[in-house]
């Protein structure tokens, strides 16, 4: 039977919470444990997938269609691992499971309250994973910050977990900030004492406390901390700022995080951790032999949580070809016909990201031009796509005012239309598209040379589709079909034999992008960017020579 670990946090949220509990999963893995991880949100949307970016970030999807947390997108980039539906649970979902039993009459009678019937709820999801028999560990995150009174009944369960299972099958750790004051020129132990004080009060004691700081802690500082919150010394844990997320695994296991929890969990069979590929990926990001600047088209870009798996891509897929990768964000509701060159300028390829609705529309179809004219690299993902056939559509084919039902529903060419099976659809929470699907890939083409075979998956989430009504069209100027989803006929992948890296895809592999096995379109378009960008240095070099 599976162990648990739960993740808490106090004093202020964003200390990384989701960033700790996939490095300590990682390191549990690598010691040969099987290891999954699973996040408990305390918000009463049933799932994040009707929060607008700007208040969620990313919506992360999952292999079996779920739209969850995008803390589980570091989940599966960190530890190599598919989640599922069941790795991310909220209020809402709680309460819908239990509101419908009510319904159903499974009560009996009795009246339905938070303690017991929530929290039984929340414990049975809370095991559901652990007792597939699949997992030697569990590593919970419960979102929010201690304190919260939403987050109350999560810290109750765990109260009742640790009190019903055996006491080496249960370890919570705690995550604070010990901030350092300018000022007094000194590390404040405060607030953590209080946020832990919190959590006992509610009848769970930490096991195990990280300390979010910006200076080293120091001995004195771990005996203060543990002697006031009750822990032994080797139980407080510095994770000091680091430069990227994916060194927080090595910093986690200087200071013996995972062995700690071992031994809270009575834990003796495990091996020396096997870290050779994750350092030789940190090696390759942080010395990188060359730079490519990418513009990502968006208009989210204020919020870097909102492109937040693209970001993670497009750092794998750098250290891959060992190059920093810059990002330049551009709003795309600031492009026009007028600035297109000069807000372009620089980059050695343009990304055009997913997205919905109008706002910024006019700006991507601009940006997908001018890549398409100046044989700049390009990559669409989902309604970047929809943009790029947009754009071919309106001027290589000539129609004019060609668009994507989304946007004009009275267009004269929906060369982008809702897919039929949506057409009936009346309720937004959950259905899209969304999952896997697989793909066929045509040979001889570029996203082939990609992928290497004729047969993939990858991830959606999506509404409208390639209108196969203009494919002959598209396909005689010059545009490629190459991926299709061979039951239906879903224009999967386009791309233009003519330009040197031009490839739209309707789905999303930024989902996929691990650091153990990066995207490899990703991969494929740093590598033409990095191309891109010698030519142009090495025209620069000659230039200067004459
Ligand atoms: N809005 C488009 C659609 O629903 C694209 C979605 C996306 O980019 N994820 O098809």
């Amino acid at each position: 039977m599976a162990k648990y670990i739960f993740v808490t946090g106090g004093v202020t949220s964003s200390l990384g919470k989701g960033i700790i509990a996939a490095s300590l999963g990682k390191l549990l893995q690598a010691r040969g444990l099987r290891v999954t991880i699973q996040k408990f949100d305390p918000y009463i949307n049933v799932d994040p997938g009707t929060l607008n970016p700007y208040e969620h970030g990313e919506c992360f999807v999952t292999e079996d269609g779920a739209e969850t947390d995008l803390d589980l997108g570091h989940y599966e980039r960190f530890l190599s691992i598919h989640t599922s539906q069941a790795n991310n649970v909220t209020t809402g979902r709680i309460y819908q499971t239990v509101i419908n039993k009510e319904r159903a009459g499974d009560f009996l009678g009795k009246t339905v309250q938070v303690v017991p019937h929530i929290t039984d709820e929340i414990k049975r999801r809370m095991q559901l994973i652990g007792k597939t028999g699949a997992f030697d560990i569990v590593l919970t995150e419960l979102g929010g910050t201690v304190g919260d009174i939403e987050s109350l009944p999560f810290i109750e369960a765990v109260r009742q977990l640790q009190w019903e299972l055996p006491e080496d099958d249960v370890t919570v750790v705690h995550l604070t900030l010990v901030p350092y004051l300018k000022a007094a020129k000194e590390l404040k132990t405060k607030p953590t004492q209080h946020s832990v004080k919190m959590l006992s009060e509610t009848g769970v004691h930490p096991d195990v406390i990280v300390c979010r700081t910006e200076e080293p802690l120091g001995i004195e500082i771990k005996r203060k901390i543990a002697l006031f919150c009750n822990v032994k010394q080797e139980a407080v844990i510095e994770a000091m700022d680091a430069s990227t997320i994916y060194e927080v695994p090595l910093l986690m296991l200087r200071e013996k995080l995972d062995l700690y929890c071992m031994k809270k969990l009575n834990i003796t069979n495990f091996e020396e951790p096997k870290l050779d590929k994750w350092k030789l990926f940190l090696d390759k990001l942080k010395y990188p032999k060359s730079k490519v600047t990418i513009g990502l088209i968006g208009k989210y870009i204020e919020l870097q949580d909102a492109y937040k798996s693209i970001l993670e891509s497009f750092i794998h897929a750098g250290a891959m070809n060992e190059v920093k990768v810059e990002i330049v964000n551009v709003h795309s509701e600031y492009i026009n016909h007028e600035n297109v060159s000069e807000k372009l300028e620089g980059l050695d390829g343009l990304l055009v990201a997913p997205g919905f609705g109008l706002r910024g529309i006019e700006g991507k179809i601009i940006a997908v031009k001018y890549a398409r004219e100046k044989a700049l690299p390009f990559f669409g993902i989902c309604l970047g796509m929809q943009m790029a056939v947009i754009e071919f559509g309106r001027n290589v084919l000539g129609l004019k005012d060609a668009h994507s039902t989304e946007m004009n529903a009275n267009t004269p060419h929906p060369v982008i239309n809702m897919m039929e099976e949506q057409k009936k659809i009346k309720m937004m929470g959950g259905t899209m598209r969304l999952g896997a699907y697989p793909c066929d890939i045509q040979s001889n083409t570029l996203a082939y040379e990609i992928y290497g075979c004729n047969k993939i998956t990858e991830r959606h989430r999506h509404r409208f589709e390639f209108n196969n009504e203009y494919l002959a069209d598209f396909e005689n100027a010059g545009m490629v079909a190459s991926g299709k989803n061979e039951e239906t006929g879903l224009v999967e992948i386009i791309e233009l034999p003519s330009h040197p890296f031009f490839i739209g895809v309707q789905y999303h592999p930024e989902l996929k992008s691990t650091v153990e096995k990066p995207a490899p379109l990703f991969v494929h378009f740093i590598a033409a960017a990095k191309k891109y960008n010698e030519a142009k240095s090495s025209l620069a070099t000659s230039v200067i020579k004459k």
